[in-house]
């Protein structure tokens, strides 16, 4: 006899949105033991699973938007599940009955009317490039650069793609940019559940990109880098993208540019997750902060694969995240108790959370936040 459950349908639902290593777990609970949540609040995603393999029957609240899709867990999880695929497609499902957090809406609101998430207009996408003259990307041009959505529109961020452009119109590489007629990568809007408007962001980028012959990409952001390489490959298109700390730090291998101007300050690097566990980059970034003349290198606790994930993955950035249980609070006071006196990382959405950390201590004066670029492009210029 065949018996009906809307729990068993549930699940089953997960399993067909793309989260067929649901069944793979076994509770062991690592996950929960390395989530880097665990640190200041209770989160299980062994739990969370649990209630997935029952169909969800108990789940309430949003404890399943916390997940920054750090991939801590993923990389130790015995049974190789991929914990943040099973998130992203039960954050889909409870997305298509409307449950999904308020305050992705606002932010989703915008990604489908000016193809970002951060509010700005489509036709400004492309201000932060005015004084620098930047070229339209056209056939025949090396490199498509893509600035990100965060430098576009922020202004502390927008700093990053200005002084990533000067350093590399300073090295002679030919580079474009499509400014208005581009859209988010929709790496992150991917994780706020909403499949219909990331597909549509990547078909608009595709079709784009594909009209023009886009061949090989710069990206600003390693969330960026994440999608063009391992997302939009499954839309049938593949480019050659590689972050930007790539090509600067050959381009310094290569005698292009030399960075002179002394930077006296003793500086540590952030690893981003989607730079270091998700697309394995953690050399060249230390490589071009240890070129520097008078900078003083020190390496945090948590790094490389073992990085603190800064909680900005993963949709978080458009959420809000009690001052207690902020990352970013965490990543200021181990970089303080090494005497660094600058974090540097390599992400536009790595920035604003030890930043905010920074006013959260009240320790402004004692250390600052930068990007690589910009420490790169001060001794530079
Ligand atoms: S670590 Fe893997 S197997 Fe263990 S509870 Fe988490 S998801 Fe399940
Ligand atoms: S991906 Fe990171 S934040 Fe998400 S459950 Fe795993 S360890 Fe926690």
């Amino acid at each position: 006899m065949n018996y009906y459950s809307p729990f068993l349908e549930v699940t089953r639902t997960i399993l067909e949105a793309g989260g067929e290593d649901l069944k793979k777990c076994y509770q062991c609970g690592t996950c929960t033991a390395v989530c880097p949540w665990g640190i200041v609040r209770e989160f299980s995603p062994r739990y969370i699973f649990k209630l997935a393999q029952h169909g969800l029957e108990g789940y309430e609240g949003d404890d399943l938007w916390l997940c920054s899709t750090c991939k801590t867990c993923v990389d130790r999880c015995p049974r190789g599940v991929g914990i943040i695929n099973v998130f992203t497609s039960m954050r889909s499902i409870i997305a298509q009955t409307g449950l999904i957090p308020q305050t992705l809406r606002s932010v989703l609101g915008s990604v489908n009317s000016n193809g970002n998430p951060w509010a700005g207009k489509r036709e400004e996408r492309n201000l932060w490039a005015k004084e620098l003259d930047v070229k339209r990307f056209s056939d025949g041009v090396e490199y498509l650069y893509f600035s990100c959505c965060a430098p576009s529109y922020d202004p502390r961020t927008k700093k990053i793609a200005i002084s990533t452009a000067r350093i590399l119109r300073e090295a002679g590489i030919d580079f474009g940019i499509f400014g208005k007629e581009e859209s988010c990568c929709g790496e992150s809007i991917k994780k706020t559940g909403d499949i219909n408007t990331y597909e549509k962001l990547v078909n608009s980028n595709i079709s784009l990109f594909n009209n023009n012959n886009v061949k090989k990409i710069i990206a600003q952001s390693p969330h960026c880098l994440y999608s063009f390489k391992n997302e939009y490959p499954n839309f049938s298109s593949s480019y050659e993208p590689i972050h930007y700390t790539q090509i600067l730090s050959k381009i310094i291998r290569e005698g292009k540019i030399r960075p002179k101007k002394e930077f006296k300050k003793k500086v540590t690097y952030h690893d981003p997750c989607y730079l270091g566990r998700h697309s394995g980059i953690y050399d060249e970034p230390r490589e071009i902060l240890k070129v520097i003349p008078g900078l003083e290198f020190v390496e945090m606790y948590r790094i490389r694969e073992n990085s603190l994930c800064c909680g900005g993955g993963g949709a978080r950035m458009w959420m809000e995240t009690p001052k207690e249980e902020r990352f970013g609070v965490l990543r200021i006071k181990e970089a303080i108790s090494i005497g660094a006196n600058v974090i540097a990382t390599a992400c536009p959405y790595c920035i604003p959370p030890p930043a905010d950390g920074r006013t959260a201590l009240g320790v402004e004066n004692k250390i600052d936040v930068l990007d690589v670029s910009e420490i790169l492009s001060n001794s530079i210029f």
